[in-house]
């Protein structure tokens, strides 16, 4: 049987610079082929067109790009767009553009399905199928890239890995596939611009300090009170919240950022202001700001969203302890595309495990 080919895009350059010396190709190839798949989103080797045929016969007996295929797109009454991306074993994922007047935001996923299984997200609905590749987390952004250029005239101004998946339990692809984002040799993006969203995955966070990483970190708290966290969060039971503020703590102290704090609203489990207390105690432990999210209904019923008062209420309260707080609501609802309603059940039940 034919020996599988590795997925070049899982390569940094100096491996690649490496595996050219190894293969008596000049190691300025290395370089050449890099760009041409992050900068240039190569899908064969055959279009690299400033290597000689040998060495891109070299590569392709190698190696393999996987690159990702559109199965689908979906535009919402309010303009935001919904693409389900088909992987080279059949499995899909979604990602989302979210325009406004003068930017536009993309939410990307980073693995098939989640096994964290937070009980009001759809995603954690489905077990985890496989850990997205680093080309295929940057592939979604080059999409949508494309997509805010044409169906909103502006640029991307956020990037957020808010889609599916819990990012900081497929570390070294999300990370390297944010530093190809980055890199001049890929889209060059600012990092204040990208955002990592985790569940609390205290070993994650303590390895992003480490590494002095200089995008951002939103940490989806959803309550201060450990007991409830335990029954919403089941990643709680492992990484509570008097360890994970110290996680938070450290990455504050390393890396000098302010973190994000997503709460999101649900109708009498979370939203008195008794909750709104105790989330306020709770900030205290670095600069923060706190965005509060709609909760978008996910099909089971478990829980409501919280009333407009409510909301409201909880929002005044924050806001008189002098916090960094925003509403944040929903956008693509019609078309299941907003937070925690991506889960696109048919396709991912394909991939081959
Ligand atoms: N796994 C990561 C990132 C993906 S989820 C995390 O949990 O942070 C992105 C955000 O969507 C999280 O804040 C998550 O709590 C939120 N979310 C999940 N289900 C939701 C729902 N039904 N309505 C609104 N937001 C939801
Ligand atoms: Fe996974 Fe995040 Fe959904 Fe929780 S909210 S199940 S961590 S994707």
């Amino acid at each position: 049987m034919e020996k599988e080919k590795a997925d070049i895009r899982k390569l940094a350059l100096k491996e690649i610079v490496s595996f050219c010396e190894e293969n008596s190709l000049k190691s300025f190839r290395g370089k050449q082929v890099y760009e041409w798949l992050w900068k240039r989103s190569a899908k064969t080797f055959d279009e690299m067109n400033n290597l000689p045929k040998n060495a891109r016969q070299i590569f392709s007996t190698q190696f393999v790009i996987n690159p990702l295929q559109i199965s689908n797109i979906q535009k919402s009454k309010d303009g935001t767009i919904k693409t389900a991306f088909k992987l080279f074993d059949g499995g899909l994922v979604e990602g989302v553009m979210i325009p406004s007047e003068k930017r536009a935001t993309a939410c990307i996923s980073s693995q098939v399905g989640c096994n964290l299984a937070c009980t009001f997200c759809a995603t954690g609905k489905l077990k985890l199928l496989r850990n997205l590749g680093p080309g295929e987390i940057y592939d979604q952004l080059v999409v949508i890239k494309q997509q805010a250029k044409e169906h909103n005239n502006t640029p991307l101004s956020n990037i957020v890995l808010m889609g599916m998946g819990e990012p900081l339990l497929n570390y070294k692809n999300v990370l390297q596939a944010i530093n190809n984002m980055i890199s001049e040799k890929g889209l060059g993006l600012s990092p204040r611009r990208i955002t990592l969203s985790t569940s609390g995955v205290i070993k994650g966070i303590m390895k992003l300090a480490d590494e002095n990483v200089k995008f951002n970190l939103a940490v989806s708290l959803h309550t201060a009170d450990n007991d409830k966290r335990n029954r919403i969060m089941p990643v709680n039971k492992t990484n509570p919240l008097d360890k994970l503020a110290k996680a938070i703590q450290y990455f504050h102290e390393k890396t000098g950022k302010r973190i994000t704090f997503e709460y999101l609203l649900l109708k009498d489990f979370n939203d008195s202001l008794a909750d709104a207390q105790k989330l306020a105690e709770y900030c205290k432990i670095v600069p923060c700001k706190v965005n509060l999210i709609e909760f978008n209904a996910t099909g089971d019923g478990l829980f409501k969203k919280s009333p407009k008062l409510k909301t409201e209420a909880f929002y005044n309260f924050l806001e008189s302890k002098n916090m960094v707080v925003n509403i944040r609501s929903s956008r693509g609802e019609d078309i299941d595309a907003a937070c925690g309603q991506l889960a696109n059940r048919a396709g991912s039940e394909k991939v081959k495990k």
